[in-house]
């Protein structure tokens, strides 16, 4: 597969694009004709999505409303096609604003214009690639990045820097790119985030094989990302970064790598940025007896390949996002299969969630300009900032803590409707999976069916009533019971709070990172913090989504925002900056008054958004537009220079 959209002309016979158009997304599919040959006309308003309804199947129009957009696209497509599919000029201004506006069925998208125009990357422009370059701005000054992490990230934050032409070198402890999509290689891991939304935006493939893909597919992109943009030559693999230590005298940063074999070596950098993900430090629960299990016992992010699980009794801890995806994956192939839930999922109904996408929607994608993008635009603003509003404390709300606002309580009906259906027949079970917390408190996971087939085999036991000791041959419940097992895995989670761990990090004036945040981290706009000169974190602390985006958006904008860092040191001859602390502070405290606002804050069932202070630590509580518009450029007056 190649990142590159090449399309392909339109040969096909009226008949057989209309068995195309009959299985075409409709939201995207109006736009993009009009965007392709400039007819506005297309934009029909009875043909207008609803934006209330805007996130159900096809936009939520109607079966009528359907055929009839169907018959507008085919005439339109056969004209583009007798025509030589020669594309108009791009639209702009306040037609794109009209075809987006139509698109999505919105009223008054003016604010998010600019945004969305770069999101779309139509035409494939990359709007987001540096507007400077380092020859021009002080090309006598060395200048050398260094990037830990060679995972979504790094890939992007060493081509962005490459673009800039600033030396960089990226490290990783890992074998190749990919980071997460390297790492976690247990059975049924896949994205839950549409794939033409969890892409980067300036390099959008059409031929995506799953709507949502699976690990290796992932993996391939990343690799093949490294490659196109010519970053692997500065990657230095299997190398983990120990401690990195400012010096206030030489105003850069000295940092211990090891090798595989733990050789130490030091490198100079004159910044470092920290890609290393929030979620890649396995978490294994302090269990009585967990190290006595005399069987193989792993993480789900450490999966071991050689341990063969057919007619094995396997215990698997833990029913979050990683979990609910190997369990259906394994069960048909153990003798038994013990799931051991704390607290159940709120699971999204998701029926394309393992469906390869269909021929008629590659067709489109790789024949009519710009479907691709106007496909990821609507994901982009369906799963985008309206979401939010489902999950924002009501204050006038009354409620029993499972709901948080009228609009949260609708959808935990919807929901619960959802799961009650999916266990109609077995109400011992329905009556366990059903959350008693707000939807959005938790990550909600994406389900097909697949997690009530599973629940429902008669090799699955479903155990709730809590852990009480691991032994050599089992696992124990709090009511005495005895469920023996062969293998135990661990599908606990990661340390997500503890950023930059276990790295050592030593600031100005020997400040040690971990004791300055004891256990809370924080950092301006999820990037930069006080004492900390020219260190820049990407998805840093408060900088993770819940239930609205994509975790790349989130990394462009922090790439950018770092890159403009850079500018403003090279520009102005200095070279370091720190931010300031009341900046930094007012920052985080407007960030705590949002996130206590949020259902994740709000309510007190256990999550991986919360430190062990209970404080949110990783969660960004407003709009993606916020989070864009603020990183857009930095604000000099934001940092001191040094
Ligand atoms: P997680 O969401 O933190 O889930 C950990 C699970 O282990 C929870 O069910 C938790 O129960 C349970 N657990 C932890 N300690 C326990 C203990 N001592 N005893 C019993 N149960 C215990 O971790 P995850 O599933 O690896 O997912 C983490 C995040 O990774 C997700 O939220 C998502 O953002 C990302 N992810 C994404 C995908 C995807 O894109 N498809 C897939 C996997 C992961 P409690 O709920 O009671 O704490």
């Amino acid at each position: 597969m190649s990142t590159t959209h090449e399309l392909s002309g339109i040969t096909e016979s009226e008949d057989e694009l209309r068995a195309i158009l009959a299985e075409a997304e409709i939201p995207p599919l109006l736009p993009a004709l009009a965007y392709a040959t400039g007819d506005l006309s297309l934009l029909r308003d009875d043909l207008r999505p609803d934006p209330l309804t805007f996130s159900l199947p096809q936009g939520g129009l109607t079966q009528e409303q359907q055929t009839s957009a169907r018959e507008l696209a085919l005439r339109a497509l056969v004209r583009f096609r007798d025509a030589g599919c020669r594309t108009a000029a791009c639209p702009e201004g306040d037609a794109l604003r009209h075809i987006m506006e139509f698109a999505v069925g919105g009223s008054d998208m003016k604010p998010y214009l600019p945004l969305l125009e770069e999101e779309m990357s139509h035409r494939h422009e990359d709007r987001r690639a540096p507007q400077w370059h380092k020859n021009d701005v002080a090309p006598t000054t060395p200048f050398h990045v260094l990037v830990i992490g060679a995972g979504m990230s790094g890939i992007l934050a060493a081509h962005r820097l490459k673009q800039a032409g600033v030396d960089f070198t990226v490290v990783d402890k890992n074998a190749d790119v990919g980071g997460t999509w390297f790492e976690n290689i247990y059975p049924g891991c896949r994205v839950d985030n549409p794939n033409h939304n969890y892409s980067f935006s300036f390099a959008q493939r059409h031929d995506w094989p799953f709507f949502y893909s699976t690990q290796d597919v992932l993996l391939q992109y990343f690799r093949e990302c490294a490659d196109e943009f010519g970053v692997r030559d500065g990657i230095r693999f299997e190398t983990e970064v120990r401690s990195a230590t400012w010096s206030d005298e030489d105003q850069r940063w000295s940092v211990v790598v090891a090798n595989r074999e733990g050789r130490e070596e030091t490198l100079e950098a004159n910044a470092i940025i920290s890609a290393v993900g929030q979620l890649n430090r396995p978490h294994l629960p302090q269990i009585e007896g967990r190290d006595s299990f005399a069987g193989p016992a792993f993480h789900s992010a450490s999966w071991d390949p050689m341990v063969d699980l057919r007619s094995k009794r396997v215990a698997v801890i833990g029913t979050g996002a990683s979990a609910m995806q190997l369990i259906p994956e394994i069960a048909p192939l153990v003798s038994q299969l013990d799931v051991y839930q704390r607290t159940p999922a709120w699971m999204g109904p998701t029926p394309e969630y393992h469906a390869r996408v269909p021929e008629a929607h590659q067709w489109l994608y790789g024949h009519l300009p710009s479907y691709s993008e106007w496909n990821r635009f609507c994901i982009f603003w369906r799963m985008g900032d309206g979401a939010l509003d489902g999950v924002r404390v009501d204050d006038a709300w009354k409620s029993d803590g499972a709901s948080v606002s009228a609009t949260n309580d609708m959808v935990r009906q919807f929901l619960t409707e959802y799961i009650k259906a999916e266990f109609v027949d077995q109400p011992d079970l329905r009556d366990v999976v059903i959350p008693n917390y707000p939807v959005g408190a938790k990550r909600l996971i994406r389900d097909n069916g697949a997690w009530a087939t599973t629940l429902k085999r008669r090799n699955v036991d479903l155990l709730t009533g809590g852990i009480d000791r691991i032994t050599e041959t089992g696992v124990v419940t709090r009511d005495g019971e005895e469920h023996p097992a062969d293998v135990i895995i661990y599908g606990t989670g990661f340390h997500a709070s503890k950023f930059l761990t276990p790295m050592k990090v030593t600031g100005r004036g020997g400040l040690d990172l971990h004791e300055h945040w004891d256990g809370d981290a924080r950092a301006y706009l999820g990037v930069s913090v006080p004492g900390f000169p020219n260190l820049f974190c990407l998805y840093g602390p408060n900088t993770n989504i819940v239930i609205n985006g994509s975790i790349i958006y989130f990394s462009e904008c922090g790439v950018r925002y770092v890159l403009g860092c850079v500018e403003h040191l090279l520009r102005n001859g200095a070279k370091a900056l720190d931010v300031k602390k009341d900046v930094h502070d007012r920052f985080n405290e407007a960030v705590d008054t949002e996130n206590r606002r949020m259902a994740w804050g709000a309510s007190d069932v256990n999550s991986w958004y919360k430190n062990d202070t209970g404080r949110v630590s990783q969660n960004w509580p407003f709009t993606l537009l916020e989070y864009w518009e603020r990183t857009r450029h930095p604000k000099p007056d934001d940092y001191e220079l040094l």
